[in-house]
């Protein structure tokens, strides 16, 4: 059996190191590089956490894709970086699995032309866990029958971009059943600028920030007399790798681009 030849890029954090776990712990999988800003022309196991996985740290993202002949990049860097990694990857016909959030709609319409125009496989998915997929489409059905809601996300201190990127694809995903309808009082006034969260087309996002969560959110429905509340929690960054396994396992059967877990999900 041929194994899956993977890049990883980021491998230093939270998500990078569960990401290089599961390639250990995954027979068909092979890790033949990593891509880091600060270890280049080092081996991965020379880096704290990583004994005995020796495989090359490059710090120059062309030079890795020429000499390691990779079939997928897993990209858990930062969006700014991320995009570069994920539309390098695609020219040197290497397939993108990409977790990194914070794209915007243009970075997104780029990469899939580029996929269209290569005619390879390349998956973003804003949220890995299944769970949180799962939670996305119980909030589209529900919206079907409730058009008031609000959606709760709640990530540790350290996340860089909010709102998350799992309450955007939740708002659009909700979006695409609910009747439009702006919220609230007609008459509302902040009299705290933010008070009210962010809006995406007439729903309200609101972003929490503390330490010691992970990645959390609340999808809140209201109507005459009731509220019917979805959550997902995850606990730990453990969660989110049996979506990378199936998101590994899919891009190299595709030749499109996929933004979102629930699309590939059967
Ligand atoms: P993290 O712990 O901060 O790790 C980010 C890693 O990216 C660090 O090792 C960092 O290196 C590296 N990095 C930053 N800039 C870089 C650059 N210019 N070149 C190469 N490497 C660079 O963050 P995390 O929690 O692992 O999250 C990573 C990304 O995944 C974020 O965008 C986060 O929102 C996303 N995320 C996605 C999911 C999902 O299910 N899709 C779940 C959780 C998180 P330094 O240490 O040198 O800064």
């Amino acid at each position: 059996m041929e194994k899956v030849k993977i890049i990883i890029a980021g491998p230093r954090g939270r998500m990078g190191r569960e990401a290089v776990q599961l390639i250990n712990n995954v027979e068909k999988f092979e890790l033949v590089a990593v891509v880091d800003r600060k270890h280049g022309g080092l081996k991965l196991s020379d880096l704290e956490g990583f004994p005995s996985i020796d495989v090359p740290v490059y710090t120059d993202f062309e030079l890795c894709l020429q000499e390691a002949k990779a079939d997928v990049l897993i990209e858990l860097t930062t969006p700014e970086v991320g995009m570069y990694h994920a539309k390098t990857a695609l020219n040197y016909n290497v397939r993108p699995v990409v977790g990194t959030t914070g794209f915007t709609k243009t970075d997104l319409e780029e990469l899939e032309s580029l996929c269209e125009e290569k005619e390879l496989g390349c998956i973003i998915a804003p949220n890995f866990a299944i769970g949180a997929v799962l939670m996305m489409k119980f909030s589209q059905m529900a919206a079907k029958y409730f058009n008031d809601v609000e959606i709760i996300e709640m990530h540790h201190n350290q996340k860089l971009d909010a709102p998350s990127g799992t309450a955007v694809k939740t708002a659009d995903m909700i979006s695409e059943v609910r009747e439009a309808k702006k919220q609230g009082h007609p008459n509302e006034k902040e009299t705290m600028p933010g008070a009210r969260g962010a809006e995406f087309e007439g729903i309200r996002i609101h972003s929490v920030r503390l330490p010691g969560l992970v990645a959390h959110q609340q999808v809140m429905f209201g109507a005459e007399g009731q509220t019917l509340l979805v959550r997902h929690d995850s606990y730990h960054r453990g969660s989110f790798m049996s979506g990378v396994k199936v998101a590994v396992e899919t891009v190299m059967k595709i030749d499109r681009f996929v933004y979102g877990l629930e699309n590939i999900l059967e």
